[in-house]
């Protein structure tokens, strides 16, 4: 990866700016820096590595040098894009799960942020926003994803199983190929955020539908239920035993099949 050949691969995305490094703490870092500087609208952070990657609550995200795929894209809202800013990760989910698709693959998004494949972890996303006190002026969607068997980190350091493109398909795709197709979409269905058929997409790539889940929050607080939807702000919505429906919120939460 350069930044001639991606400003190249990406031309007619219209993107406003691309910012690559062969090597960067964080992409989200980076474009939360720019963001606050005025980036405009689909401006674009790429890395090859990451050194200081993270996932939600500031967990390490790994991306080792030439086998992942690691950007952040920094989105200005518009007003009606700001009634629905709990819904970026679900775009950002969508957009990824549709591509995976075209590659016959039959990916699940793990609620809230992560996409699976046989069950395990192909990649990740972190949204950030900057506000100007209480008004979000942009959203960053940051998306890891391992591309070759070489960038699944060691189960030591795992809390989930963890998997490649390259393991799932039996080769590794462009990294370039794969960008374009996630952005491209990330850009097609983003008007479209704020319909039912949004919601009832991403409810139906929900890992563990109908399955017994436990969701782990924090300390040793957890509680269990069956996956049931969605709500509208894409909230998880969990059924516990006594028949209650339980809304689970984004936060400090970790989903769990139960065994
Ligand atoms: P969990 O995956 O345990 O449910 P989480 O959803 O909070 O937790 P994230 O914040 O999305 O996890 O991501 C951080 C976690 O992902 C790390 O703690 C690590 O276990 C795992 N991880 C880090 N890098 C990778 C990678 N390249 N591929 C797969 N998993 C990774």
């Amino acid at each position: 990866m350069n930044q001639q050949e991606l400003e190249s691969v990406l031309a007619n995305l219209g993107l406003s700016a691309i910012r690559y490094f062969d090597s960067i703490g964080s992409t989200n870092d980076e474009a939360m820096k720019w963001a606050r500087q005025g980036a405009r609208d689909l401006s674009l952070v790429v890395a090859d590595e990451q050194t200081l990657g993270r996932g939600r609550l500031d967990r390490p995200w790994f991306t080792p040098p030439r086998t992942a795929l690691a950007f952040s894209l920094i989105l200005r809202p518009t007003p009606s894009e700001k009634m629905l800013l709990s819904r970026s990760v679900g775009l950002a989910a969508l957009a990824l799960a549709a591509v995976l698709q075209t590659l016959n693959l039959n990916p699940q998004i793990k609620w809230p942020n992560d996409i699976l494949l046989n069950g395990r972890k192909l990649a990740g996303i972190l949204i950030e926003a900057t506000w100007l006190e209480d008004e979000v002026q942009s959203i960053v969607i940051g998306l890891g994803m391992n591309v070759f068997k070489a960038a699944v980190p060691t189960t030591d350091v795992l809390s989930f199983p963890a998997i490649s493109l390259e393991h799932a398909l039996g080769y590794a795709p462009d990294r370039h190929v794969i960008l374009h197709a996630i952005l491209s979409n990330i850009i097609a269905l983003r008007p479209h955020m704020g319909t039912d058929s949004f919601m009832a997409a991403w409810e139906k790539k929900l890992a563990y539908y109908g399955r017994q889940v436990r969701v782990e929050m924090g300390g040793e607080k957890s509680v269990s239920g069956k996956v049931i939807g969605l709500e509208s702000d894409g909230s998880l919505k969990i059924r516990d035993d006594t028949g209650k429906v339980i809304p689970v919120r984004f936060g400090d939460v970790r989903l769990r099949l139960f065994t």
